[in-house]
């Protein structure tokens, strides 16, 4: 990748800042001093500093969201605030974008990356990652009510949905139902088919990662190594 990217992406500004950073002679690439922004580095294998700092490159990024209600799972909206725009700078550099969808009056785990690999096996239906949703209902449900959720229910559009696990909270409205797939709407569509009205939604797991009980809505935290692994 270019230089003047590489250094972008690191917090060091905008191109035109960086542009002005190299002209001033502080970037050295294996202790070459480099002043052509266009220069082709490889960061995983050269050294480099800007006035002494080493620079650590790492090209990915993964964030765990706490979504709140009121922001939209894009990049970018015209009206809405998205995801993206809770993300302070330093995060945003990397150009995450949201892994699959939530409604807008959805809360809880959303996960950004720029990872574009692991999004897609996230949201493939091939790879059937499990995602639990906490979902509060208007009324409780009937046995036949949980046994087609499980089995499988009819959407308004005809479609099936794939077997599902589901088990209660402390309440027989709070249901924590677990899915593999990733229709639009589709909890609340699997509820709507048997004429119950979602209340609340919120994702608590993806895969194997529970939502940080310590993030407020709106918080994020970068994933660990091993969390980013056990996504894989
Ligand atoms: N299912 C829905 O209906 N809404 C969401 O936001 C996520 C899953």
């Amino acid at each position: 990748m270019r230089i003047d990217k590489l250094l972008s992406n690191t917090g060091f500004g905008s191109r035109k800042e960086v542009k002005g950073l190299l002209k001033k002679g502080g970037v050295t690439v294996n202790s070459e001093l480099i002043k052509d922004g266009k220069r082709q580095i490889d960061p995983s294998e050269d050294h480099i500093e800007v006035f002494g700092e080493v620079i650590e490159y790492k090209p990915f990024i993964y964030l765990m969201m706490n979504k709140p209600k009121g922001v939209i799972s894009a990049t970018e909206d015209v009206t809405d605030k998205t995801v993206v725009d809770l993300l302070a700078t330093e995060h945003a550099l990397y150009d995450p974008f949201p892994v699959g969808r939530l409604d807008k009056d959805t809360t809880g785990f959303m996960l950004l990356t720029n990872d574009g690999k692991l999004a897609h096996q996230l949201t493939s239906p091939k790879k059937k990652v499990d995602k639990t949703y906490r979902v509060h209902i208007d009324a409780p449900l009937t046995s036949a009510d949980e046994a087609s959720l499980i089995a499988g229910v009819e959407l308004d559009d005809g479609y099936i949905t794939k077997p599902a696990k589901l088990t209660y909270g402390n309440d027989n409205t709070v249901i924590f139902l677990t899915i593999t797939e990733g229709k639009f709407h589709q909890v609340k569509r699997m509820f709507q088919a048997l004429g119950r009205k979602v209340i609340n939604l919120k994702r608590e797991t993806i895969g194997p990662l529970k939502l940080d009980p310590s993030l407020l809505l709106g918080e994020y935290r970068e994933l660990t190594d091993e969390e980013v692994a056990g996504l894989r």
